[in-house]
């Protein structure tokens, strides 16, 4: 049996939140009552810098209408317009942050890959050399 670690921990408590429909921190984000630093927002997603950037450049997309979309596992078929519209919006962050040279876009699905806020967001990172494989 290994140790679970803190990070796996509170990934679990988070998941079980977002299991009975808990808001998250993104919403206190998108109704702007806790400050973040915007970098990309249009109608349908909000782009801001991660509170523990991972890279130079680390921002969080996330769509502005969560609508059941706690994490990527959950989506159906009315959210394919949006899952575009946010990869498509990632460049678009790379653009604006000067790292189209090269750049990582990453969703972390489920406590195994500990996602910890239950609302879909897609990490934007760059800024420097990229390791492969990722932790
Ligand atoms: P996850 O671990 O893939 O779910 O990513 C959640 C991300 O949100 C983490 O990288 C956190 O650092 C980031 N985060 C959590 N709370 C805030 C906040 O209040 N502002 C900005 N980023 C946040």
């Amino acid at each position: 049996v290994r140790a679970t670690t803190d990070e796996e921990a509170s990934a679990k408590a988070a998941a079980a939140d977002a299991d009975r429909g808990a808001p998250t921190i993104f919403d206190k984000i998108i109704a702007k009552e806790i400050p973040s630093t915007v970098v990309y927002e249009d109608e349908k997603v909000l782009g801001f810098r991660d509170i523990n950037p991972q890279a130079p450049v680390h921002v969080i997309l996330i769509p502005k209408a969560r609508d059941g979309l706690t994490q990527l596992s959950k989506a159906e078929a009315r959210h394919e317009e949006i899952l575009g519209h946010l990869l498509y919006a990632a460049k678009k962050v790379a653009e604006k942050e000067g790292i189209l040279d090269g750049f990582r876009v990453v969703i972390n699905d489920g406590p195994t890959a500990c996602q910890s806020v239950y609302h879909l967001h897609l990490h934007v990172l760059g800024g420097r050399q990229m390791k492969w494989p990722p932790g």
